[in-house]
């Protein structure tokens, strides 16, 4: 069996969601496929509550996001379903609170409102790929009632670990594991006791004498805690070292981390786990070899380029496995553009790509791959298909 369509998007995380409904919106017939059966990614399975890299760093409390299009749309429609969660200042930046049910259901909506042009296969996992004379000509996709074949004119890959990269024999850039950014795995804890801002600021402290004790591993050091929604909940941010990555040994890290604090502060003391990312989340995976690389001298130097698409304030964030993380920041106000070239394959003609899979070294992705950039990238992403496409 096989199908055809004009573009074809590989994962509906936020980059690939947003990709498709914009190639859908130019009216080319889009085919997006997702291995879960729900919108979002990372988004959701990580159990994030902010939108990180959607404003400008100025001093002010910015009016809008830094990106026009698409992103503002879920921007708005995020404010009507939950007029409380307002724009946060953290530190040097600015980030959006999110529910992740109201994410999946303003997704949805995009989705819906695309239904003449786009076409979306949940349980989905795209499984090998066909090239000819440097151009992918078919997509084989599984799904549970057996195998098909795609046949796309342009392909977008956005797996976020860049799974058509890696199968159409594209040149990708991949850190050895000595050097990789640390994963993380998340954990939500209920019935936590006088909650106070505090608690952000006394877990990492809490933590850094207990590794200094020899009572957990270095990499629990890094662990971050944020109060989030309800005045009795929180968030932890565990980090994961290449040779841990595993969903079990991640589970075994969080129950450390959380037995111990209810040890050494009051506010846990009847705490529970009261959800758990589903998977491992990788900050970094397969990168593809663009037309341009874009390097932390670009981000940091805040460089504009001609073909420049995407704008962003967002600082390198960088999760080094013996320092933990290291942050380096644009000027207040300013911003860097990410180019098309970032977005298309060197050598692969109809192959592109939006969110954590682009072309950037690994310093710049400690800064581009944000949820707000990758949404905004996808819509760059989801034009350029379509540009192509019509020749
Ligand atoms: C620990 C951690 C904390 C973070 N915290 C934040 C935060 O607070 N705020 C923030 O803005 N960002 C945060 N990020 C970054 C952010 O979550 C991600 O970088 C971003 O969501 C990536 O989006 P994406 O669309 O590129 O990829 P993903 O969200 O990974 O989406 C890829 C999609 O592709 C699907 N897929 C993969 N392979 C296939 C295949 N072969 N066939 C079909 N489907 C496939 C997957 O199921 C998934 O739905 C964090 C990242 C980590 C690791």
């Amino acid at each position: 069996m096989k199908r055809e369509c004009q573009v074809l998007v590989v994962g509906s995380g936020v980059a690939g969601t947003i990709a498709a409904v914009a190639a859908a919106r130019k009216g080319a017939h889009t085919i997006l496929v997702e291995r879960n059966n729900f919108p979002g990614g990372t988004a959701i399975t990580g159990l994030h509550s902010f939108i990180c890299g959607l404003y400008a760093n100025d001093i002010e409390m910015p009016k809008h996001p830094i990106n026009k299009g698409i992103v503002r749309e879920i921007c708005s429609q995020l404010k009507a379903l939950a007029p409380e969660k307002k724009v946060l200042r953290i530190g040097k930046v600015y980030a959006l609170p999110y529910s992740r049910q109201d994410l999946v259901s303003v997704f949805r909506s995009l989705i819906k409102n695309e239904k003449q042009h786009l076409e979306v296969l949940y349980n989905t996992l795209a499984v090998s790929v066909r090239t000819k004379h440097n151009t992918i000509t078919s997509v084989s996709v599984r799904r549970t009632k057996g195998v098909f074949n795609i046949i796309p004119r342009a392909v977008i890959d956005c797996s976020g670990h860049g799974a058509i990269i890696q199968l159409s024999g594209a040149k990708y850039q991949v850190s050895v594991p000595k050097q990789r950014q640390l994963a993380g795995y998340t954990f939500r804890v209920k019935g936590l006791k006088d909650r106070d801002n505090m608690a952000a600021v006394k877990v990492p402290y809490y933590l850094a004498q207990a590794y200094f004790e020899k009572k957990i591993p270095l990499h629990l050091k890094f662990t971050t805690f944020i109060p989030v929604d309800n005045t009795d909940e929180g968030l932890f941010k565990i980090s994961i070292p290449p040779a841990r990555d595993s969903v079990q040994r991640a589970k075994e890290d969080a129950l450390v981390v959380h037995r111990y604090l209810c040890k050494v502060m009051p506010l846990f003391k009847d705490s529970y786990i009261s959800d758990t990312s589903s998977e491992v989340l990788d900050r970094e995976g397969t990168r593809l070899c663009g037309e341009y690389t874009l390097s932390a001298n670009d981000v940091i130097n805040a460089r504009k380029f001609p073909d420049g698409t995407v704008k962003n304030s967002w600082s390198i964030e960088l999760w080094d496995q013996e320092k933990g993380p290291q942050y380096r920041y644009l000027n207040p106000g300013d911003y860097y553009e990410i180019p098309a070239r970032c977005l298309r394959s060197a050598e692969i003609s109809n192959l592109f790509c939006a969110g954590r899979c682009i072309s950037v070294s690994q310093e710049a992705l400690g800064s581009t791959r944000v949820m707000g950039t990758c949404m905004s990238l996808g819509e760059q992403v989801g034009l350029e298909a379509v540009k192509m496409v019509n020749g």
